[in-house]
């Protein structure tokens, strides 16, 4: 396999795997490539070097992977947790700062179980996983968090 670096007309960097650089020019040509992010199908090989993955573990970025690149993977970074936030806000309840308590409340089982998100103060944060209760900070934004109850 091949992998190349590829950007779409809105410079969204991604990666695509490919047989080999004709099958990559051929996918292009009848557009069978879009991007991942925006559905862009003005999609074109990244300005560097394509590299080989020869199997096994993938390579760690090396050294010649920097500048330009580096900032682009911190970008696939920041999109990852966005997808992350996104798949969270839409698959759990919000319960806004009743969380302590529905957390506790499903805990024990008093409650269907269920995924909550909601609000806590670091102090409560800290009492719910004293008692075991499973529990994730986020980094989500504020904006995101729809109206407060
Ligand atoms: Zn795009």
């Amino acid at each position: 396999m091949i992998v190349f670096n590829l950007t779409c007309g809105n410079d969204h960097p991604f990666e695509g795997w490919f047989g080999s650089a004709a099958d990559f020019e051929r996918q292009q040509e009848s557009a069978l490539l879009s991007c991942p992010l925006c559905g862009s199908k003005r999609v074109s090989k990244a300005l560097h070097a394509p590299y080989v993955n020869t199997g096994g573990t993938p390579k760690p970025p090396g050294r010649e992977r920097h500048g330009k690149d580096a900032v682009g993977q911190y970008a696939n970074v920041a999109d990852e947790v966005a997808q992350l936030v996104e798949h969270l806000l839409a698959n759990t309840d919000d319960v806004g700062d009743a969380f302590p308590e529905e957390a506790r409340k499903i805990h024990y089982q008093e409650a269907p179980e269920r995924k909550i998100r909601g609000n806590a103060s670091r102090e409560e944060v800290k009492d719910l996983r004293e008692e075991g209760i499973e529990i994730m900070a986020l980094p989500i934004p504020r904006h995101l968090l729809g109206k407060r109850h």
